[in-house]
């Protein structure tokens, strides 16, 4: 009686043991489950806080491409967001320059090192027209502007603007991150996406900007332009006691000049004079086309000798140039000049300007070819109603 309560108490106890051991390991298995979906969803979890981290960067830094001024400010902005958005990523960019033939380095961040030009032949993004990543093929070519190479994988991304290549971003492994560098390329290529568009803006600004100061036919400076600069010399020599002149030039005989050969061949001798008025400017100066054959210089820190021995040079200079229209070669031109310096003959830009203006009257009167100072001679100008206002000669 007694031996077999015993057996049923351990037959009972290996039961419930068994029983136990069979829940324990449900539980265990159960809980590896809910230990790996939780895995699972903090996975998710971080994805989906990296993605709207990376969203919110690129939105940040859309905003801030945006609002740059200048490439030189916007290539600033591009350093710091690159390296905080990439940090596993060391970078440079590039921009082609207006020649075309070589790109010049603009920028670089997080040890990363720009060379001062490259040659577009010597980057496979740029000549394949897509996006390079070397490291991850069995087989890869080294771009020449990424040489030195120690083997550690770079992207180059094309940097395109209205389907043309504007220029190159770089992005190099920082030494012991290219496992994760590669996946990066996800992210970089939307970065590269916004730089381009933000150089597309920024050239497009400076294009407008252009067309709204320059003359369209020689690409001097307008009328507009050169009174603005004007008011800005005089109040820079206001302050500072500077010397400050101011030089007005006209083609002789110019009507007639177009009258026999020709309003193309007299576009050319504008062109010729425009040229030969930018290439006598130093520093500071400004050569405009004011009006149809009637330009100006502002002269800073030219001092009254100084203009007289310039304008004198010019016209010297306008005398010698030849100008070949097809097979023919035009004739001479000249041209007659009215030197004014500020404050003597003005202290505002319209004073300044008229006063240069009717020492050229004098000129013209005297003869032509030659240059007359405002103020001293004795031979007032003549001048028609018209030609006395200085607005009816505004830039062409
Ligand atoms: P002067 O020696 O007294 O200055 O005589 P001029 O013939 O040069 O002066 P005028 O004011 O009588 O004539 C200026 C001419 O310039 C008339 C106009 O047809 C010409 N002109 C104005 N703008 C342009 C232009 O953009 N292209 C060309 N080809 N001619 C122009
Ligand atoms: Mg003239
Ligand atoms: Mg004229």
């Amino acid at each position: 009686m007694r031996l077999s309560l015993i057996v049923v108490s351990t037959v009972v106890l290996l039961a419930l043991s068994t029983v136990s051991l069979v829940v324990y390991r449900t539980n265990q298995r159960q809980l590896g489950v809910l230990e790996l979906r939780a895995q699972k969803e903090r996975a998710l979890m971080d994805d989906q806080l990296r993605l709207a981290r990376e969203v919110r960067l690129l939105g940040e830094l859309n905003e801030w491409l945006q609002s740059s001024r200048s490439l030189d400010e916007l290539f600033d902005m591009v350093s710091r967001f690159m390296t905080h958005i990439l940090p596993e990523a060391e970078g440079s960019v590039y921009v082609y320059s207006n020649s075309r033939d070589v790109l010049d380095g603009c920028a670089s961040w997080n040890g990363g090192a720009h060379k001062a030009h490259i040659h577009p032949e010597g980057c496979w993004g740029l000549r394949r027209g897509r996006t390079y990543e070397f490291g991850a093929s069995e087989i890869d070519f080294v771009c020449e502007h990424a040489e030195p190479h120690d083997g550690r994988p770079y992207f180059c991304f094309p940097i395109l603007a209205h389907g043309e290549a504007v220029g190159l971003l770089h992005l190099r492994a920082l030494e012991g991150r290219e496992a994760c560098f590669h996946k990066s390329r996800k992210l970089a290529q939307p970065c590269a996406e916004q730089i381009s568009m933000a150089i597309a803006n920024d050239r497009m600004r400076d294009q407008l900007h252009d067309q709204s100061v320059r003359d369209p036919l020689t690409g001097l400076f307008n009328r507009r332009h050169m009174t603005e600069t004007l008011r800005k010399s005089i109040s820079r020599s206001q302050q500072t006691g500077a010397a400050l002149s101011l030089i007005a030039v006209d083609v002789d005989h110019f009507k007639k000049f177009n009258d026999t050969h020709g309003h193309d061949a007299g576009d050319m001798v504008l062109r010729a004079v425009g040229g030969a008025l930018e290439q006598s400017c130093d520093r500071d100066e400004v050569a405009c086309r004011v009006g149809g054959e009637e330009f100006m210089l502002i002269l800073p820190d030219n001092t009254p000798d100084d203009a007289m021995t310039r304008a004198e040079q010019l016209r010297q200079a306008i005398e010698a140039v030849a100008v070949r229209y097809g097979e023919k070669a035009l004739p001479r031109i000249t041209i007659s000049v009215g030197v004014a310096h500020y404050p003597k003959h003005g202290t505002m830009p319209r004073d300044l300007m008229r006063a240069a203006d009717d020492a050229l009257y004098v000129a013209k009167d005297q003869g032509r070819n030659q240059v007359q100072v405002a103020g001293e001679s004795q031979i007032q100008p003549k001048r028609s109603e018209a030609d006395s206002d200085p607005k009816n000669s505004d830039a062409a």
